[in-house]
């Protein structure tokens, strides 16, 4: 493909933003309840369908759907979520390295007593910095730690013969023991699987060395917080080597997200990731701040993907009144790109990355309303943005797998297949 034109390419997600009908919305659902008229325009004036990011009734996470939704098969290219953790972060990854999501834990002895140590928010690149001075270089193995946000952090490790098949240290609640690291049972024989665990085990207690008298604990005590004096690994997995998207496409792209996982994924992908002041991932998220970085990014790049995290809360929640105002969110984003865009050159994609009903308060697997505006695309009758109004689009059902072929369709910058 090339970039015959000055045509530019927008996907603007609204995380977990489908739902289901809501009783106390009389039967509506979020989106079809909460007045959104930017979004109704787009719909009045674009071409509407219903987006499966991987296939009808698939439920995925925001990484497996970020990752179908530009093009790239999950089921080939989804090794974990830990990779995507570690790039998130800043961690340089080579395929073959395993790669941990970890939390700043509290323990006493093996009884983990806070999963996220007070949700410790200062002194973890210190603490970190004691981790790699003490468990570096295990049995040849290199182990890179990193602190993230808060209480987050991940690890890498990087040697010969290594493999992601084994278990999580971490216990997934408190007052129970954490375990060692072991072989998954499909693996239970495999030397590399054996070796991962055998290190990850070691990484752990000399983590646990190099934390328990750290003076950043010393003094957490001395306040009466929870000292951080473990990390526990979870999420594994392993790094596998995935075109870089201008290279795929042929279009230089930008991501502003707000899941780390997915930043990970535009890291991964060689997309520039762009920070956004006020962009909060919560409820109180700036939406008019993102929307300004992506009529900003679309200056220097062919394709801007962005997302708002907040709908997802309102979900998993259960909240349908708090994912309303959300959805709202999305709506003021819409406007501002609306009014300081020209779409006679853009066309944009709006739709979520999976549904995240507020009666199931969790991902479901299906469809997402899904609306194409712009440059390029050929309106049918829809009127509306919701679960309903799309159900009668002109594009019907269509997959993650889709979306980059229509936009370079619509955007003119796709090479013809044939003669
Ligand atoms: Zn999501
Ligand atoms: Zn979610």
């Amino acid at each position: 493909m090339s970039a015959a034109n000055n045509n530019k390419m927008i996907i603007f997600i609204g995380d977990g933003l489908g739902d289901r009908p809501v009783a106390s919305l009389g039967g509506k659902t979020p989106l079809e309840a909460q007045e959104t008229p930017n979004l109704d325009h787009l719909a009045a004036n674009g071409l509407s369908g219903m987006m499966n990011p991987i296939s009808p009734g698939r439920r995925v996470g925001s990484d497996t759907a970020h990752m179908a939704i530009l093009g790239y098969d999950p089921f080939k290219y989804y090794k974990g979520r830990g990779p995507f953790e570690a790039k998130g972060v800043g961690l340089d990854l080579k395929p073959g390295d395993v790669a941990f999501r970890c939390n700043f834990s509290t323990v006493e002895g093996r009884k983990v007593i806070d999963r996220r140590a007070g949700r410790i928010k200062s002194g973890t690149d210190q603490l970190a910095a004691a981790v790699n001075a003490k468990a570096g270089l295990i049995d040849g193995v290199q182990c890179i730690f990193k602190e993230s946000v808060e209480h987050r952090a991940a690890l890498l490790l990087r040697g010969e013969g290594l493999d992601y098949r084994v278990t999580e240290v971490d216990p997934h609640h408190e007052n129970a023991d954490y375990p060692d690291c072991q072989p998954l049972p499909e693996a239970a024989n495999d030397p590399g699987a054996i070796k991962t665990a055998a290190v990850v085990t070691k990484w752990v207690q000399l983590a646990y060395e190099a934390l328990r008298d750290h003076p950043v604990n010393v003094e957490r005590v001395a306040e009466g917080l929870p000292p951080a004096n473990i990390a526990l690994p979870r999420g594994v997995g392993t790094a596998v080597d995935l075109e870089p998207f201008s290279h795929k496409y042929g279009v230089s792209g930008a991501m502003i997200v707000e899941v780390d996982l997915v930043r990970g994924l535009g890291d991964y992908l060689a997309m520039d990731v762009i920070d956004v002041p006020g962009a909060t991932g919560g409820q109180d998220t700036d939406e008019i701040a993102i929307a300004r970085g992506v009529v900003e990014a679309l200056q220097t790049h062919d394709f801007v993907l962005a997302n708002i995290k907040a709908p997802d809360l309102g979900g998993h929640d259960g909240d349908a009144v708090k994912k309303m105002a959300a959805i709202a969110k999305v709506d003021n984003a819409i406007g501002h790109l609306l009014e300081n865009l020209d779409f006679n050159n853009v066309v944009i994609m709006v739709t979520g990355d999976h549904c995240t009903p507020v009666g199931f308060m969790d991902h479901t697997g299906d469809a997402i309303p899904a609306v194409f505006y712009g440059c390029g695309v050929r309106p049918d009758e829809v009127e509306t943005y919701g679960e309903r109004a799309a159900m009668r689009g002109g594009l019907g059902q269509f997959t993650g797998e889709d979306i980059m072929c229509l936009l370079t369709n619509f955007s003119g910058v796709q090479d013809k297949f044939g003669a």
